[in-house]
């Protein structure tokens, strides 16, 4: 998500600033901003790309030696010029640039408001820069203190930089679960949300800790301390990295980079949602909707593509746990069909980037019918989010790889949030279940970690099938739509053909494909239809099939009878789809860069479809 730059030192900050915007618009944004420090605070901010604030910035002063400047992916207000960074505390003196999620801001904003605080913008930003000008009146302590003061009032994810009118020779910094990297150069000191606007400045670097603040000053260096106030001793390194190898992460492909990110953005899907101490699970976005969605007739879940395959996992999640009725459709073939939609029907709209012209069309047709629609994307203000009744968003950051990949395992990850907190809300699943399977999906981005160590073993795999012309993918009950995934995913990117199929539907037709040559992949773990997924696999090896089987941890059973396996952890049968999802997204990964594919950028494909 989104970039921070920020120097101090004797140099005219600006143009550092602005270069260091372009290294980092490869992250994706939608809003750029910068605040100077000469004699006041001046601050230039717009919705758009760098350009557009190069066009805003031309012709003002921009002298100054001292400033931050960011490129924001919104998550909380839509993006336009009002809520892009920098945000400014109230009496103009304090600016800061985030990178993240604060996730109690609204209690902390009703806070403030009782105590006279106007907002004027959407974010969770503005509330931390009023807090820290808040404690600093009230406090009378040093900037760094107040700032340790406030986050320490903060939970959430974040990498911020604050600059002060009235500290104009320092800055301060702070990072939990967002990237930050310090540079230090001869008198002079940068930030970043990664070391490519830093590289060409200096490579001496220091990388923050978690909940650590660093202080930069040009009387007293640069010091560390953590948020609970413990004093650390800098470590600085020498960087190897060139810049190339900076962009996109260090990854060579954003594909493998997003894959990569799964772990977080899973974790930034649950963030201020997941409440482990109470046991709850809280969708603000859609709390408002819970007695309708309760007391629905039926759900229907509309997307397209990977959306669709989602929806269809979101469907046996919401019927398994909470017991009310889905149906999910195609966009494009729902909107068409003259459907029968009922008032007290919910229609759930999937879509990461929120402008799919089919999923819109459909759900301004669901809503002229009377039905109330929640959406489900991932970019904040789209039009399908504006057009929903209520929603959720995805938070899995910029996708910028054509085929979706984090952006999936966020979709399911917001259904399963939704699964729990109407099964809770309407009593349908044991307590034991409903508190087994939140501590579960608490610990499932340590376990997408874990499935993703079997990189290297699915390069071989892929190695050993690139030049295979078809695939069959099977899989049951929930990992029915992680089958179709996956075969899908292999299709956009490798250009193989694939189907998935319910396993059981194999006899009634695929069967007449296998031979020798064509890889069957089977999502085969142990929680769920196991035994059968066990037959399935019995049929294709009696044909001399060739299966690769997607298993848990340990399972010597299918991998003796499988000719290749990928482990993927224990979980439970709800959960399998996010962990068992990882390994095909690197296998088709793989099978395509072998082929010499463009793995970003696929023919005939593009990112967002806007039209029918
Ligand atoms: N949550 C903040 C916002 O929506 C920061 C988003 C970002 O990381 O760019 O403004």
């Amino acid at each position: 998500m989104c970039g921070i730059v920020a120097y101090l030192g004797a140099k005219e900050a600006s143009p550092i600033l602005i270069n260091g915007l372009k290294r980092l618009e490869y992250r994706g944004y939608d809003s750029a901003g910068i605040a100077l420090l000469n004699g006041g605070m001046h601050v230039y901010k717009t919705r758009g790309k760098v350009s557009d604030l190069e066009g805003l910035i031309e012709d003002k002063d921009l002298s100054g030696t001292t400033g931050i400047a960011h490129t924001r992916w919104a998550t909380h207000g839509e993006p336009n010029d009002i809520n892009a960074h920098p945000h400014t505390s109230p009496n103009g003196k304090i600016s800061l640039i985030h990178n993240g999620i604060i996730e109690n801001y609204a209690i902390l904003k009703e806070e403030l408001k009782q105590r006279g605080y106007v907002f004027t913008s959407d974010t969770d930003t503005e509330v931390l820069v009023y807090l820290i000008q808040d404690i600093y009146e009230h406090e009378k302590t040093d900037f760094a203190e107040t700032v340790r003061l406030a986050l320490s009032q903060v939970t959430g994810a974040y990498a911020i930089v604050v600059l002060s009118q009235e500290n104009p020779d320092m800055l301060v910094a702070a990072r939990k679960g967002s990237p930050l990297v310090v540079g230090i150069g001869e008198g002079e000191y940068f930030m970043a949300s990664d070391a490519a606007p830093i590289v060409e400045y200096t490579r001496q670097v220091v990388y923050p800790g978690e909940e650590e603040i660093v202080v930069v000053s040009l009387k007293d260096g640069l010091k560390i301390m953590t948020i609970a106030k413990t004093e650390k001793t800098p470590y600085i390194q020498t960087l190897e990295l060139n810049l190339t190898a900076l962009e996109k992460g260090g990854f060579p492909h954003f594909m493998l980079k997003e894959i990569y990110e799964q772990p977080r953005t899973v974790r930034d899907s649950m963030r201020g949602r997941l409440n482990m101490e109470q046991g709850l699970v809280v969708l603000g976005g859609i709390q408002d909707y819970t007695r309708k969605l309760l007391n629905a007739r039926r759900i229907i879940i509309v997307g397209c593509g990977t959306s669709w395959h989602a929806g269809l996992v979101g469907e046996y999640l919401i019927e398994e746990l909470a017991r009310i009725p889905v149906e999910v459709e195609y966009a494009s073939e729902f909107r068409y069909r003259n459907p029968i939609i009922f008032e007290d029907d919910i229609v759930i709209a999937i879509s990461q980037s929120g402008e799919t012209a089919d999923t819109l069309a459909a759900i301004e047709m669901a809503k002229a019918k009377g039905a109330t629609i929640l959406g489900i994307c991932n970019v904040v203000g789209s039009s399908i989010a504006r057009a929903s009744h209520a929603g959720s968003y995805t938070h899995a950051g910029p996708e910028i790889g054509v085929a979706s990949t984090k952006a999936f395992t966020s979709q399911v990850t917001i259904l399963t949030l939704l699964a729990l907190m109407l099964a809770e809300k309407k009593g349908s699943l044991a307590a034991s279940r409903y508190y087994r399977l939140l501590h579960e999906l608490n610990s499932i981005p340590e376990k997408i970690e874990k499935a993703l160590k079997a990189n290297e073993d699915i390069k071989k795999i892929a190695e050993i099938f690139s030049k295979t012309s078809n695939a069959l993918y099977l899989g049951r009950g929930i990992n029915f739509p992680v089958a179709l995934e996956g075969a899908l995913k292999l299709k956009e990117i490798s250009y193989i053909h694939a189907e998935g199929y319910p396993a059981a539907e194999m006899k009634h037709g695929p069967i007449a494909l296998i031979d020798a040559e064509m890889p069957v992949l089977v999502i085969a773990t142990r929680k769920g239809h196991y035994d059968k997924m066990v037959s399935n696999i019995q049929e294709v090896k009696a044909r001399k099939g060739v299966i690769i089987a997607i298993v848990s941890e340990g399972d010597d059973n299918v991998e003796s009878m499988a000719d290749y396996s990928i482990e993927i952890p224990e979980t439970d049968e709800m959960l399998v789809p996010l962990l068992a999802t990882i390994p095909l997204q690197l296998l088709s990964y793989h099978m395509a860069l072998i082929r010499g594919c463009n793995v970003d950028q696929p023919r005939n494909l593009a990112k967002s479809v806007t039209v029918e």
